[in-house]
Protein backbone atom coordinates (compact mmCIF):
# COMPACT_ATOMS: atom_id res chain seq x y z
CA UNK A 1 0.00 0.00 0.00
CA UNK A 2 1.33 3.40 -0.89
CA UNK A 3 0.00 6.59 1.00
CA UNK A 4 1.34 10.29 -0.26
CA UNK A 5 1.15 12.74 2.00
CA UNK A 6 1.22 16.74 0.85
CA UNK A 7 3.44 18.43 3.79
CA UNK A 8 4.01 22.04 3.64
CA UNK A 9 7.45 23.27 3.93
CA UNK A 10 9.08 26.53 3.74
CA UNK A 11 12.52 26.52 3.05
CA UNK A 12 14.64 29.30 4.04
CA UNK A 13 13.02 33.11 3.93
CA UNK A 14 12.64 33.08 0.31
CA UNK A 15 10.47 29.85 -0.98
CA UNK A 16 7.75 27.56 0.02
CA UNK A 17 6.58 24.30 -1.54
CA UNK A 18 5.58 20.97 -1.00
CA UNK A 19 7.22 17.96 0.58
CA UNK A 20 5.34 14.94 -1.16
CA UNK A 21 5.30 11.86 1.52
CA UNK A 22 5.55 8.95 -0.44
CA UNK A 23 5.58 5.66 2.71
CA UNK A 24 5.39 2.00 1.82
CA UNK A 25 3.78 -0.12 4.25
CA UNK A 26 5.98 -3.62 3.97
CA UNK A 27 8.67 -4.80 2.28
CA UNK A 28 8.09 -4.23 -1.44
CA UNK A 29 9.99 -2.69 -4.41
CA UNK A 30 11.70 0.79 -3.65
CA UNK A 31 9.24 3.29 -4.94
CA UNK A 32 10.98 5.84 -7.05
CA UNK A 33 11.40 9.64 -6.15
CA UNK A 34 7.77 11.00 -7.68
CA UNK A 35 8.25 13.97 -9.32
CA UNK A 36 6.30 16.73 -7.28
CA UNK A 37 3.82 17.27 -10.27
CA UNK A 38 2.73 13.92 -9.98
CA UNK A 39 0.59 14.90 -6.29
CA UNK A 40 -2.50 16.00 -6.15
CA UNK A 41 -1.99 20.02 -5.34
CA UNK A 42 -4.10 21.19 -2.17
CA UNK A 43 -6.49 23.59 -2.62
CA UNK A 44 -4.71 26.31 -1.09
CA UNK A 45 -0.74 25.58 -1.74
CA UNK A 46 1.33 26.18 -5.15
CA UNK A 47 2.49 23.64 -6.82
CA UNK A 48 6.13 22.54 -6.23
CA UNK A 49 8.61 23.78 -8.28
CA UNK A 50 11.46 21.49 -7.34
CA UNK A 51 11.36 17.36 -6.15
CA UNK A 52 11.67 18.32 -2.63
CA UNK A 53 10.18 15.03 -1.12
CA UNK A 54 10.59 12.35 1.59
CA UNK A 55 10.56 8.84 0.23
CA UNK A 56 10.44 5.81 2.04
CA UNK A 57 13.82 3.65 0.66
CA UNK A 58 11.73 0.70 3.06
CA UNK A 59 9.78 -0.18 6.02
CA UNK A 60 12.53 1.35 8.27
CA UNK A 61 14.60 3.63 6.35
CA UNK A 62 13.36 7.35 5.35
CA UNK A 63 15.11 9.62 2.81
CA UNK A 64 14.72 13.22 2.92
CA UNK A 65 16.14 15.39 -0.14
CA UNK A 66 15.90 19.05 -0.61
CA UNK A 67 18.21 21.37 -2.83
CA UNK A 68 18.91 21.16 -6.73
CA UNK A 69 16.36 23.49 -7.14
CA UNK A 70 16.48 24.50 -10.70
CA UNK A 71 14.59 27.97 -10.18
CA UNK A 72 18.27 29.07 -8.97
CA UNK A 73 16.66 30.53 -6.15
CA UNK A 74 19.90 31.60 -4.00
CA UNK A 75 20.07 32.90 -0.11
CA UNK A 76 23.03 35.58 -1.64
CA UNK A 77 24.19 36.06 -4.73
CA UNK A 78 27.74 35.44 -3.11
CA UNK A 79 29.65 32.44 -2.74
CA UNK A 80 28.41 31.52 0.48
CA UNK A 81 28.27 27.96 2.05
CA UNK A 82 24.85 27.24 2.33
CA UNK A 83 23.95 27.77 -1.23
CA UNK A 84 27.12 26.43 -2.55
CA UNK A 85 28.59 24.00 -0.52
CA UNK A 86 25.14 22.58 0.14
CA UNK A 87 21.89 23.29 -1.63
CA UNK A 88 22.86 23.94 -5.36
CA UNK A 89 24.07 19.89 -4.75
CA UNK A 90 21.52 18.64 -2.98
CA UNK A 91 21.45 17.29 0.70
CA UNK A 92 19.80 14.58 1.63
CA UNK A 93 19.47 13.18 5.22
CA UNK A 94 18.32 9.41 6.58
CA UNK A 95 16.17 8.35 9.26
CA UNK A 96 16.51 4.51 10.61
CA UNK A 97 12.95 3.98 12.60
CA UNK A 98 11.27 1.14 14.40
CA UNK A 99 7.91 1.71 16.40
CA UNK A 100 8.11 4.96 17.73
CA UNK A 101 12.05 5.66 17.59
CA UNK A 102 14.07 6.91 15.49
CA UNK A 103 17.78 7.61 14.49
CA UNK A 104 18.25 11.16 12.40
CA UNK A 105 21.70 10.46 10.49
CA UNK A 106 22.22 14.38 10.25
CA UNK A 107 20.16 17.36 10.46
CA UNK A 108 19.89 19.48 7.13
CA UNK A 109 21.38 22.75 6.60
CA UNK A 110 18.49 24.95 7.62
CA UNK A 111 16.29 24.59 11.40
CA UNK A 112 13.05 24.97 8.55
CA UNK A 113 14.24 21.54 7.08
CA UNK A 114 15.02 20.01 10.47
CA UNK A 115 11.99 20.90 11.57
CA UNK A 116 10.22 19.34 8.07
CA UNK A 117 12.09 16.14 9.27
CA UNK A 118 10.86 16.58 12.88
CA UNK A 119 7.41 17.28 12.07
CA UNK A 120 6.99 14.46 9.60
CA UNK A 121 8.77 11.65 11.85
CA UNK A 122 5.85 13.01 14.99
CA UNK A 123 3.33 12.92 12.71
CA UNK A 124 3.82 9.17 11.68
CA UNK A 125 4.12 8.71 15.59
CA UNK A 126 7.73 8.35 16.69
CA UNK A 127 8.37 9.95 20.13
CA UNK A 128 11.97 8.95 20.76
CA UNK A 129 14.68 10.84 18.65
CA UNK A 130 18.53 10.67 18.59
CA UNK A 131 20.69 12.63 16.14
CA UNK A 132 23.86 11.21 14.87
CA UNK A 133 26.14 13.31 12.97
CA UNK A 134 28.12 12.11 9.99
CA UNK A 135 30.98 15.29 10.52
CA UNK A 136 30.99 18.58 11.85
CA UNK A 137 31.02 20.55 8.57
CA UNK A 138 28.05 23.29 8.45
CA UNK A 139 25.76 22.02 6.04
CA UNK A 140 25.15 18.68 8.40
CA UNK A 141 24.98 20.79 11.46
CA UNK A 142 22.77 23.52 10.44
CA UNK A 143 19.06 22.24 11.70
CA UNK A 144 20.49 20.90 14.97
CA UNK A 145 18.89 23.67 17.17
CA UNK A 146 15.46 21.89 15.80
CA UNK A 147 17.62 18.83 18.16
CA UNK A 148 18.61 20.39 21.14
CA UNK A 149 16.36 18.07 23.19
CA UNK A 150 17.51 14.75 22.07
CA UNK A 151 20.47 12.80 22.57
CA UNK A 152 23.15 13.84 19.76
CA UNK A 153 26.16 11.24 18.87
CA UNK A 154 29.01 11.80 17.09
CA UNK A 155 32.78 11.02 17.04
CA UNK A 156 34.79 12.98 20.13
CA UNK A 157 36.38 14.69 17.09
CA UNK A 158 33.16 15.81 16.24
CA UNK A 159 32.43 17.25 19.24
CA UNK A 160 35.90 18.94 19.92
CA UNK A 161 35.61 20.88 16.38
CA UNK A 162 32.53 21.77 17.52
CA UNK A 163 32.74 22.53 21.28
CA UNK A 164 36.11 25.06 19.68
CA UNK A 165 34.46 26.63 16.62
CA UNK A 166 30.53 26.86 18.61
CA UNK A 167 30.87 30.64 19.28
CA UNK A 168 32.26 31.23 15.61
CA UNK A 169 29.56 29.23 14.21
CA UNK A 170 26.86 30.91 15.54
CA UNK A 171 28.38 34.49 14.65
CA UNK A 172 28.32 33.14 10.91
CA UNK A 173 32.43 33.27 10.91
CA UNK A 174 33.70 30.17 10.67
CA UNK A 175 32.53 29.79 6.57
CA UNK A 176 31.12 32.92 6.35
CA UNK A 177 27.03 33.11 6.78
CA UNK A 178 24.54 32.66 7.30
CA UNK A 179 25.23 31.73 10.74
CA UNK A 180 23.77 28.67 12.41
CA UNK A 181 21.85 29.38 16.18
CA UNK A 182 22.08 27.52 18.07
CA UNK A 183 24.46 25.15 17.01
CA UNK A 184 23.91 21.56 19.21
CA UNK A 185 26.94 19.38 19.70
CA UNK A 186 26.86 16.07 20.45
CA UNK A 187 26.31 14.86 23.99
CA UNK A 188 27.25 11.15 23.48
CA UNK A 189 30.80 10.24 21.92
CA UNK A 190 32.83 8.16 20.83
CA UNK A 191 36.43 7.59 19.16
CA UNK A 192 36.50 4.79 16.55
CA UNK A 193 33.24 2.69 16.98
CA UNK A 194 30.01 2.21 18.79
CA UNK A 195 27.13 0.29 18.31
CA UNK A 196 23.35 1.70 18.44
CA UNK A 197 20.16 0.24 18.25
CA UNK A 198 17.04 1.64 17.02
CA UNK A 199 14.28 -1.14 18.17
CA UNK A 200 16.27 -4.64 17.15
CA UNK A 201 18.08 -2.57 14.16
CA UNK A 202 21.27 -2.82 14.80
CA UNK A 203 23.49 0.64 13.33
CA UNK A 204 27.53 0.34 13.63
CA UNK A 205 28.94 3.38 13.76
CA UNK A 206 32.46 3.70 12.56
CA UNK A 207 35.11 6.83 12.49
CA UNK A 208 36.37 6.66 9.26
CA UNK A 209 39.45 9.42 7.99
CA UNK A 210 37.67 10.37 4.57
CA UNK A 211 36.90 13.31 3.82
CA UNK A 212 36.63 15.04 6.80
CA UNK A 213 38.86 13.60 9.71
CA UNK A 214 35.72 13.21 12.19
CA UNK A 215 33.86 11.41 9.47
CA UNK A 216 31.17 9.03 11.18
CA UNK A 217 29.57 6.30 9.23
CA UNK A 218 26.56 4.20 9.33
CA UNK A 219 26.74 0.38 8.49
CA UNK A 220 23.56 -1.83 8.97
CA UNK A 221 24.77 -5.28 8.79
CA UNK A 222 21.60 -7.25 8.40
CA UNK A 223 21.12 -5.32 5.26
CA UNK A 224 24.38 -4.39 4.45
CA UNK A 225 23.89 -1.01 4.11
CA UNK A 226 26.46 2.25 4.48
CA UNK A 227 25.29 5.45 4.80
CA UNK A 228 28.49 7.15 4.32
CA UNK A 229 28.24 11.10 5.20
CA UNK A 230 30.14 12.99 2.79
CA UNK A 231 32.92 10.25 2.39
CA UNK A 232 31.62 9.29 -1.18
CA UNK A 233 29.71 11.86 -3.40
CA UNK A 234 28.23 11.60 -6.75
CA UNK A 235 29.19 13.57 -8.81
CA UNK A 236 32.73 13.97 -7.26
CA UNK A 237 34.15 14.05 -3.93
CA UNK A 238 34.09 18.13 -2.30
CA UNK A 239 38.25 18.20 -0.94
CA UNK A 240 38.66 19.89 1.92
CA UNK A 241 41.28 18.30 3.59
CA UNK A 242 43.63 18.92 1.00
CA UNK A 243 47.07 17.13 2.81
CA UNK A 244 44.99 14.35 4.29
CA UNK A 245 43.47 13.17 0.41
CA UNK A 246 46.19 10.17 0.40
CA UNK A 247 45.25 8.99 3.54
CA UNK A 248 41.56 9.07 2.30
CA UNK A 249 42.26 6.75 -0.12
CA UNK A 250 43.87 4.55 1.61
CA UNK A 251 40.66 4.36 3.79
CA UNK A 252 38.29 4.75 0.71
CA UNK A 253 40.57 1.35 -0.38
CA UNK A 254 39.98 -0.17 3.31
CA UNK A 255 36.10 0.58 2.98
CA UNK A 256 36.08 -1.60 -0.40
CA UNK A 257 36.90 -4.57 1.03
CA UNK A 258 33.78 -4.37 3.88
CA UNK A 259 30.59 -6.12 2.95
CA UNK A 260 28.20 -3.60 1.25
CA UNK A 261 25.55 -4.27 -1.12
CA UNK A 262 23.92 -0.20 -1.32
CA UNK A 263 25.68 3.16 -0.47
CA UNK A 264 23.68 6.13 0.67
CA UNK A 265 24.95 9.56 0.62
CA UNK A 266 24.27 12.60 1.62
CA UNK A 267 24.76 14.55 -1.73
CA UNK A 268 23.95 12.05 -4.20
CA UNK A 269 21.63 11.78 -7.06
CA UNK A 270 18.18 10.94 -6.12
CA UNK A 271 16.51 9.19 -8.52
CA UNK A 272 19.81 6.29 -7.68
CA UNK A 273 19.37 6.96 -3.74
CA UNK A 274 15.60 6.00 -4.56
CA UNK A 275 16.22 3.48 -6.87
CA UNK A 276 17.95 0.99 -4.73
CA UNK A 277 20.95 2.70 -3.83
CA UNK A 278 24.71 2.88 -5.25
CA UNK A 279 27.27 0.06 -5.04
CA UNK A 280 30.82 -0.05 -4.36
CA UNK A 281 31.32 0.96 -7.70
CA UNK A 282 31.07 4.53 -6.46
CA UNK A 283 34.20 4.24 -3.73
CA UNK A 284 35.90 2.74 -6.95
CA UNK A 285 35.14 5.91 -8.87
CA UNK A 286 35.98 8.34 -5.91
CA UNK A 287 39.59 6.78 -5.58
CA UNK A 288 40.07 6.97 -9.16
CA UNK A 289 39.22 11.03 -9.12
CA UNK A 290 41.36 11.72 -5.89
CA UNK A 291 44.27 9.56 -6.75
CA UNK A 292 43.92 10.85 -10.71
CA UNK A 293 43.88 14.48 -9.57
CA UNK A 294 46.93 13.80 -7.03
CA UNK A 295 49.04 11.82 -10.02
CA UNK A 296 48.27 14.90 -12.55
CA UNK A 297 49.05 17.88 -9.61
CA UNK A 298 51.85 18.71 -11.26
CA UNK A 299 51.11 19.15 -14.25
CA UNK A 300 51.34 22.23 -16.26
CA UNK A 301 48.34 22.73 -17.52
CA UNK A 302 46.41 20.76 -14.24
CA UNK A 303 44.38 24.10 -13.55
CA UNK A 304 42.57 23.42 -17.31
CA UNK A 305 41.31 20.40 -16.61
CA UNK A 306 37.37 19.40 -17.10
CA UNK A 307 35.43 17.08 -14.69
CA UNK A 308 35.37 14.61 -17.49
CA UNK A 309 38.62 14.21 -17.83
CA UNK A 310 39.18 13.37 -14.35
CA UNK A 311 35.31 10.98 -13.98
CA UNK A 312 34.91 10.42 -17.65
CA UNK A 313 35.62 6.95 -17.27
CA UNK A 314 32.87 6.66 -14.57
CA UNK A 315 30.61 8.43 -15.97
CA UNK A 316 30.31 6.14 -18.89
CA UNK A 317 30.24 2.90 -16.82
CA UNK A 318 27.32 4.69 -14.70
CA UNK A 319 28.98 4.46 -11.59
CA UNK A 320 28.75 8.42 -11.19
CA UNK A 321 26.24 10.55 -12.92
CA UNK A 322 26.77 13.95 -14.84
CA UNK A 323 25.50 17.03 -12.69
CA UNK A 324 26.74 20.15 -14.09
CA UNK A 325 26.99 22.00 -10.83
CA UNK A 326 29.89 19.63 -9.94
CA UNK A 327 32.03 21.51 -12.19
CA UNK A 328 32.55 24.58 -10.11
CA UNK A 329 33.56 21.76 -7.26
CA UNK A 330 35.84 20.56 -9.25
CA UNK A 331 37.46 23.92 -10.14
CA UNK A 332 38.13 24.71 -6.36
CA UNK A 333 39.16 21.04 -5.66
CA UNK A 334 41.56 21.60 -8.99
CA UNK A 335 42.90 24.92 -7.33
CA UNK A 336 43.03 23.55 -3.92
CA UNK A 337 44.84 20.46 -4.72
CA UNK A 338 47.56 22.39 -6.57
CA UNK A 339 47.83 25.48 -4.02
CA UNK A 340 49.26 22.41 -1.42
CA UNK A 341 50.85 19.94 -3.38
CA UNK A 342 52.90 21.58 -6.33
CA UNK A 343 55.58 22.24 -4.14
CA UNK A 344 55.70 18.96 -2.69
CA UNK A 345 56.37 15.25 -3.49
CA UNK A 346 53.88 13.08 -4.78
CA UNK A 347 52.92 10.35 -2.76
CA UNK A 348 52.74 6.76 -3.35
CA UNK A 349 48.85 5.86 -3.68
ZN1 LIG B 1 28.12 17.93 3.03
Amino acid sequence: MIRAILVPFRYGLHSSCLALLALTAGCGPRPAAEPASSAKPAATAPAPAHPLAVTALNDHILYFFDGRDPSGKRFSADWNWLDDAAMKLGVGTYVIHQGDRALVYDTFTQPDQARWVRDTLEKMGIRHFTVAYSHWHLDHVGGSGVWADVDVIGTQATRDTLVRSKADIEAGKTWGPPPITPLTVPNITFADRLDFYVGDIKVEMHRIDIHSFDTNVLYLPAEKTLFCGDALEDVLTYMVEIGDLPEHVRNLRKLREWDIARIYPNHGDPKVVTSGGYDKTFIDATIGYVSKMLAHSHDKDFLDGKMEDYVGESLAKGWVHLFEPYRDVHKQNLKLVSDYWKSRPLPRL
